[in-house]
């Protein structure tokens, strides 16, 4: 198996310990790690792999690997799965893309619709999958179609016939393997106010110096998470000694920085 997919071009990775790609910096060893870098390359792995002995990986921002890490295999999409395109109003990008350069090819080319994404890390496979966004615009605004792998079938779904809700897109047992976001051609300075003003909401509120996945929790209709916490006193409740502060310096180098230079 190794043999074939390192032929086709995927890196195999033995005992890769999951700490090293999530950003809360926990997790054990996955029994393999294997990246995939084309198409021809998913379609062959597929057909080795049954799904239910991998999982789909994308940045890691919002995920808690066990200590004990994964009996399987992990998959992330690599290579032409982090490519990005644009005709006219529409990005195409890969599953694997990161949703930070997508924001920033928008915005370079005057495109609006995704400034509900601004500061969200990870790739747009990851954010389609949770539908990421904020309380009330969500990614899946902006989507126009996805294609995805399931049971060995590729397979392109719109919009209008997926089932996105509240961080939820359907998608969850497929893989997203691209994206096309429809966008509005508009006016830079508009967008520009709407990501600042996200951007300063996050930095007031989010530990960006520290490993974390941002907001955990889902809020549960017509309440706040972090209001309920609050009441029951358990903010800022710790148990255990939590990270080091060498491994949250890391963590901002990799991210906060990223986040801070790359998506303006
Ligand atoms: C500082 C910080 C702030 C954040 N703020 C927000 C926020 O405001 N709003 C918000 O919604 N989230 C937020 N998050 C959480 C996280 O960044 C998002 O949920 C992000 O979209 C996850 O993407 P990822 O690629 O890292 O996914 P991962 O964490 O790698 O995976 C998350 C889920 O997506 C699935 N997945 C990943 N890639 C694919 C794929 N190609 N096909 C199918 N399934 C896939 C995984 O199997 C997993 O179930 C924040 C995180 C951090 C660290």
């Amino acid at each position: 198996m190794i043999e074939l997919l390192s032929s086709l071009g995927c890196r195999v990775l033995k005992d890769e310990p999951l700490s090293m790609h999530c950003s809360f910096k926990i997790g054990g060893p996955a029994d393999f790690f294997i990246e995939i870098p084309n198409e021809p390359a998913l379609s062959e792995f597929l057909k080795i792999i049954p799904d239910d002995r991998f999982y789909i990986l994308g940045g890691g921002t919002n995920i808690l690997f066990s200590d004990e890490g994964y009996r399987g295999t992990i998959v992330r999409l690599t290579g032409d799965f982090k490519k990005i395109s644009i005709s006219r109003d529409e990005i195409l990008c890969g599953g694997g893309a990161l949703l930070s350069d997508v924001l920033k090819t928008a915005y370079e080319n005057d495109l609006t619709g995704l400034e509900c994404a601004i500061g969200i890390l990870g790739t747009v496979g990851g954010a389609i999958c949770g539908n990421a966004g904020g309380r009330d615009k969500w990614i899946s605004d902006a989507v126009k179609s996805v294609e995805v792998y399931e049971n060995l079938k590729r397979e392109f779904i719109s919009r209008e016939k997926a089932v996105f809700g509240y961080r939820k897109s359907g998608f969850e047992n497929c893989i997203i393997s691209k994206a096309i976001f429809s966008l509005k051609e508009d006016i830079k300075k508009d967008s520009l106010k709407e990501i600042s003003e996200n951007m300063q909401k996050r930095l007031e509120t989010q530990p960006l110096n520290m490993p974390n996945v941002g907001s955990v929790f889902k809020n549960p209709d017509g309440f706040s998470v972090g209001k309920l916490i609050e009441e029951v006193g358990l903010k800022g409740k710790c148990v255990g000694k939590g990270a080091g502060f060498g491994t949250s310096r890391k963590f901002y180098s990799k991210y906060g920085e990223a986040l801070l230079q790359k998506t303006f």
